[in-house]
């Protein structure tokens, strides 16, 4: 009886001493957290997509309340956080442009010839590596959905084995950006609706040769509209800071591959039909 007596007095005399220095510990280690740091995480939309360029929603907030980065990163937020942020810091609020993701690519199944057949492994990536991928065109999409796989709401469909995006789905996390190992997405104001949708560097005829809706580097778009359009070598780029001036330059690009996104408007009654 003793012996129980003993062993247990023993015990929970370790127990009481371990208890006492793990409170002691946490007491000299607790880390202080800066209670804006929540305050401001109410705010953020909690997706952690990594738009902001931090690992996470909490990580962004704690770099706001350090001063180490502005409150104008969250572009899943959109304005609605913006303004919350600005209130929750004071800090003023501007309004953000909405950006989304852009393929410049047009290379559909019936626009893109193929060079050989791919039996290899589904992924963008691993096309691209095997000799440059199956594709004529050397710079165009694949079609294997490496950017649809990353996309955190589903706004990227491959149709005709042609990634397309869909404004109104996308967040603007940029997730796919990074995933596409031709380089093909870029960020675009959510606003312009006109895009050289292509971005091949090969000179016209190769280009043309590759794909029906190939930019041949003829130069028309900049002459006809120099501050909407310019030209990287054979290859013309919109140039998203001004607005498209003359959209004849849809009509007159021989390449086809200037393109309208906006969608249709719907058609006008004729005369004797009814709204
Ligand atoms: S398409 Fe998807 S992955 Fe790409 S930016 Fe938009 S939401 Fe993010
Ligand atoms: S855009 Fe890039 S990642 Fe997406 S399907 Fe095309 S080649 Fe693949």
């Amino acid at each position: 009886m003793l012996t129980i007596l003993l062993t247990a007095g023993v015990i929970g005399g370790i127990a009481v001493l371990c208890a006492s220095a793990l409170a002691l510990a946490a007491h000299c280690f607790a880390v202080y957290e800066d209670p804006r740091v929540g305050e401001l995480e109410k705010c953020l939309p909690g997706v952690n997509c990594g738009a902001c360029g931090y690992a996470g929603c909490s990580d962004y907030a704690k770099a706001i309340v350090a001063e180490e980065a502005g409150i104008d990163r969250c572009a899943p937020g959109g304005n609605d956080v913006l303004e919350a942020l600005a209130a929750a810091t004071g800090a003023a609020a501007t309004t953000l442009e909405k950006m989304v993701a852009l393929v410049h690519c047009n290379g559909t199944a019936e626009n893109a010839k193929h060079r050989h057949a791919y039996n290899g492994i589904m992924d963008c990536q691993a096309a691209h590596q095997l000799a440059g991928g199956d594709m004529t065109c050397n710079y165009g999409c694949l079609g294997y959905g490496s950017c649809a796989r990353v996309c955190p709401v589903d706004a990227i469909e491959i149709n005709k084995n042609l990634a397309i995006v869909h404004p109104d789905l996308c967040i603007g996390c940029k997730a796919c950006v990074a995933s596409c190992p031709r380089n093909l997405i870029s960020m675009v104001p959510a606003s312009k609706k006109i895009h050289v949708l292509c971005s091949s560097a090969d000179k016209g005829p190769i280009a043309k040769k590759a794909c029906n809706v190939a930019c041949i580097g003829c130069r028309i778009c900049a002459k006809l509209d120099g501050d909407a359009f310019t030209m990287d070598g054979f290859l013309a780029k919109r140039n998203y800071d001004n607005d498209v001036t003359n959209p004849a330059v849809i009509e007159k690009c021989p390449g086809k591959c200037i393109v309208d996104t906006a969608p249709a408007p719907p058609a006008q009654p004729t005369e004797g039909q009814h709204a």
